[in-house]
């Protein structure tokens, strides 16, 4: 039997690296400050993290699936130099009004609704009702709250800060 672990999940931009309208190439990519921090506090207190992010722009046509994954390697290999482990990125590429008809259709995985969360929860031996997510837009914390998750709003500043006051407030029953 596995053992039960909490999650923080986040999502990308806007949480992790600054949100820039479209992120679409590794040098667009400005580190939030503490995101690495915040990284490393919770998986050294065993908890899994996991990115959660839409990416409308590919259907958008405005960067491919290829391009976006260059843009994720480069994430992952920049936290993990910095000693912070991503235990995986979710994605959802589709968006109902796309330009790229490959693309042009809803999705259980496009926040708010919780299709992302429910896979990591099915990949990953995750305790839900302890854990929550980081997001920086309503739709972030209705997927949360939909996956049965704790859901906290960021609005700027160092996220290691606020990812210790959102673990207090949550273990005060704030959701
Ligand atoms: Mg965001």
């Amino acid at each position: 039997m596995n053992q039960l672990r909490p999650a923080l999940f986040l999502d990308r931009d806007g949480v992790i690296n600054l949100d820039k309208g479209f992120v679409a190439r590794v040098e667009d990519i400005d580190w939030v400050p503490g995101a690495a921090a915040a990284i490393r506090n919770f998986k050294a207190r065993g908890w899994y993290v996991i990115v959660v992010t839409n990416q409308t722009g590919i259907a958008q046509g405005l960067y491919t699936e290829e391009q976006m994954q260059a843009v994720h390697d480069h994430i992952l290999a920049e936290l993990a130099a910095d000693k912070a482990q991503i235990d995986r990125i979710y994605h959802c590429p589709y968006h109902p009004d796309g330009e790229v008809a490959a693309y042009r259709r809803d999705s259980f995985d496009r926040k708010p609704n919780p299709g992302m969360l429910l896979s990591a929860m099915a990949d990953f031996p995750i305790r839900r009702e302890s854990s929550f997510l980081i997001g920086d837009k309503l739709a972030d914390l209705e997927a949360a709250h939909a996956a049965g998750c704790g859901g906290f709003l960021f609005t700027g500043g160092n996220l290691a800060d606020f990812a210790e006051w959102a673990l207090a407030a949550f273990e005060d029953g704030a959701r």
